[in-house]
């Protein structure tokens, strides 16, 4: 019979490479609680419509990659592709935004049909944050400092912050119709994907990924030439306040959002050491998005780091595996059955202990035990059971000292306590 595999652009973690993950994700939550940001998780499942809404038709996402069925109840679901529309539709369902400002983070696998490469799969992770209720520019540069120190302070180098804004919807407005006469006027230089932009989304093309119509663009007109006074002291204050935080960044003028919600503030945080799937981090300002689903007129901004790009950058800087305090050498048949009861103690005293219950030669475990990584070994065999002890022996001293192998009445579980404790 054929072997299955699992599906194209999907990934199992396997056990040395979970440890990793666990450790970035309690990182982040402990960096997001400090920033005052709880958590929120919602369905993985969604209705299809919320995304319609929430993200766009016009948009990649919706128009090419969800991954959309029929339930049961002939009901169109999707596989969410993203956080923020679900975290809006949920503080909306059950009526958040009446207790105040909300700060809110989640974390979770997002799917997406997109072509599998390096840094690009159907099913990945994010971490993201929405903040509900704060306008200020010193609001998007505070949820700009949370994504930028979160990644510093797990030592990424190489990163650059790029920041635009969007302006206002009027601005916007304006610009849109400039570039699209300036764009019509250099239709044939464009790329297929292009062209069809320049009437379903033409601030899209601005984002282009293709080089010749890159290259065009640097004579396009720029969003920063159509800014109403307001929309440029706004811009100005963010680089003012993310100078104070000691933020570098780059105005990137062609980082937009396509849709009419989106406003102001745009930014993604960058690597060099990532390729072609360079951003790991893309946030703005969505301050119609609320409204958009139903809901009051509310500011918000929001990120969202992908983990896998995060994961690829941190590399092998974080051990893989978390070695266990205890490595359990035992053999014989009484042995084997203390060895347990004592274990059992032991982990419920918060060590860590990995138990060979291979009953191989105690050469053999002992050489396991090594390899563990385990700080203590405790050898126990039917001579050890016979004296109602356990010998202990230190694998790993801090010191380098060699500290004498010792033995403990296997019932004294304080005195053994105290010895692993040390
Ligand atoms: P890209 O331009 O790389 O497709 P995007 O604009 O579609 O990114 P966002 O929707 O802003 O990405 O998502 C935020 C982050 O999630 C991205 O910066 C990236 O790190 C990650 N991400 C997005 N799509 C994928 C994917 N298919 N596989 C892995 N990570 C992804
Ligand atoms: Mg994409």
């Amino acid at each position: 019979m054929s072997q299955l595999k699992s599906l194209r652009g999907t990934f199992d973690l396997l056990p040395h490479q979970a440890s990793r993950w666990q450790m970035v994700e309690s990182l982040a939550r402990d960096h997001l609680r400090r920033s005052g940001f709880v958590e929120i998780r919602t369905p993985l499942l969604e209705p299809t419509d919320l995304f319609r809404r929430g993200i766009g038709e016009e948009t990649d996402v919706v128009g090419k990659e969800m991954y959309t069925f029929l339930d049961r109840g002939d009901r169109s679901c999707t596989l969410r592709p993203e956080g923020t529309a679900s975290v809006v539709r949920a503080v909306l369902q059950h009526g958040l935004l009446n207790q105040g400002t909300q700060r809110l983070w989640y974390c979770g696998p997002m799917f997406r049909y997109e072509r599998p490469q390096a840094g690009r799969q159907r099913q990945f992770h994010q971490i993201g944050a929405e903040c509900f209720g704060l306008d200020s520019a010193r609001s998007d540069a505070e949820t700009i400092s949370i994504a930028w120190n979160f990644l510093y302070s797990l030592g990424l180098k190489n990163l650059v912050l790029e920041i635009n804004t969007l302006g206002s919807l009027d601005d916007r407005a304006r610009y849109k119709s400039a570039l699209v006469s300036w764009l019509e006027s250099h239709y044939e230089q464009l790329d297929d994907d292009s062209k069809k932009r320049l009437k379903t989304n033409p601030l899209r093309i601005l984002d282009s990924k293709n080089s010749a119509v890159k290259e065009i663009l640097l004579n396009a007109p720029t969003l920063s030439d159509y800014l109403c006074i307001e929309s440029t002291d706004r811009f100005n204050a963010l680089k003012l306040i993310l100078k104070a935080l000691n933020i570098p960044f780059k105005v990137n003028p062609c980082l937009v959002r396509g849709l009419d919600y989106y406003s102001h503030t745009a930014f993604e945080i960058i690597s060099n050491d990532l390729g072609a799937q360079a951003t790991v981090c893309g946030g703005g300002r969505y301050d119609g998005l609320v409204e958009q689903l139903g809901g009051p007129k509310t500011p918000a901004i929001g990120w969202a780091i992908g983990l896998e790009r995060l994961l690829i950058l941190i590399g092998d800087s974080l051990p893989s595996v978390t070695p266990p305090d205890i490595y359990f050498v035992n053999r014989g048949e009484k042995a084997e059955i203390e060895a347990l009861v004592l274990v059992n103690r032991l982990r419920n005293a918060n060590f860590a202990v990995e138990l060979d219950s291979s009953g191989a030669s105690f050469g053999k475990q002992f050489r396991r035990a090594d390899r563990s990584g385990a700080i203590w070994a405790l050898v126990m065999g039917d001579e050890e059971v016979v004296r109602g002890e356990v010998q202990i022996k230190r694998l790993r001293s801090l010191e380098n000292c060699n500290t004498p192998e010792l033995s403990c009445s296997s019932t004294d579980l304080d005195r053994l306590l105290t010895i692993l404790s040390n």
